[in-house]
């Protein structure tokens, strides 16, 4: 089959892509969740595009990759889409070759300095906020005079917290809430479910929106970040979310499984399981580069 022969129909129905979350979905803090290794398997075998898409700025591409790795996930620094990434290519387009102060760690400092930014302590155009054990009254207070004095805040995320192995750790969105408290200025966040991460990522697997298929195990960012976006969506029930807890929102997902070993038989799931997609907010603009990447 030859580009010219392809409709942008037949195209679009020849793949899907699937934008994974991890904490809560392939594992639980250290504890690797069964199945989850033979479902990354298999999406390799299958040759099924996939990315993982974390909310956790703290870890670089390559931090994050070794961790799966160690935990015996067959995947490469391609394979994960980080919010820290997301909102260093976002701060690079709105302002290229910008300041940032930032409250975080080294995924972020990294992404940042990947993509044109200098790292300052004074007058910088934005101070970046995300997760870490680093944070200070001291930075805060810094933070806070900064904002004060014309730099925008910018959250790598806004989770409230975290479940860790010996209870919770308190996340960016907390930091964020302080800064926001203190200032009365808004921040902006890039992180899942913002529309500016969930497209990044679809964008790096070259899928269309009718392709594009999100698995998590949290409504407030996974499944609404995948509503806002029009994506497919699929709630695991091994993380954040109980089957008892989906009452009280107003949106939900496509599919609900109890674990992500229920998605082992993937081409099976997309054909029986998984709803038909709605190509009406896909657009191709350049048929031969689509079917490049993607045939
Ligand atoms: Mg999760």
């Amino acid at each position: 089959m030859t580009p010219r022969t392809l409709t942008k129909y037949t195209v679009l129905t020849m793949r899907t892509g699937l934008l994974i979350d991890m904490d809560g979905v392939i594992y639980r803090g250290s504890q690797l969740i069964p199945g989850a290794a033979e479902f990354i398997q298999t999406l390799r075998r299958e040759r099924i595009p996939f990315i993982f898409l974390t909310n956790n700025s703290q870890r670089t591409r390559r931090d994050v990759c070794m961790k799966l790795q160690r935990m015996g996930i067959d995947v490469e620094e391609r394979h994960i889409f980080t919010c820290a990434m997301a909102t260093a290519r976002f701060l690079a387009k709105l302002k290229p070759s910008g300041t940032a102060y930032v409250i975080g760690e080294g995924g972020l400092l990294q992404a940042l300095h990947l993509n044109g930014y200098s790292i300052v302590d004074h007058e910088p155009d934005f101070v970046v906020v995300g997760e870490g054990r680093t944070i200070t009254l001291d930075s805060l207070e810094l933070a806070v005079n900064m904002i004060l004095g014309g730099a925008k805040l910018i959250a790598t995320n806004l989770d409230p917290n975290c479940p860790t192995k010996g209870g919770t750790r308190p996340g960016a969105g907390a930091t964020v809430a302080y800064l926001e408290t203190v200032t009365g200025r808004k921040a902006f966040s890039v992180g899942k479910p913002s529309p500016i991460m969930m497209r990044a990522a679809r964008k790096e697997l070259h899928l269309a929106t009718s392709q594009t298929v999100m698995i998590g195990d949290t409504m407030e960012t996974d499944i609404l970040g995948a509503v806002q976006l029009g994506f497919r969506s699929v709630l695991t029930l091994t993380g954040s979310t109980r089957r008892e807890d989906l009452g009280k929102y107003a949106f939900g997902p496509d599919v609900i499984v109890e674990s992500i070993a229920e998605l082992c038989d993937i081409g099976r799931f997309i054909d029986r399981d998984l709803p038909k997609a709605n190509q009406d907010d896909d657009t191709v603009t350049n048929m031969a580069d689509w079917v490049a990447a993607n045939a």
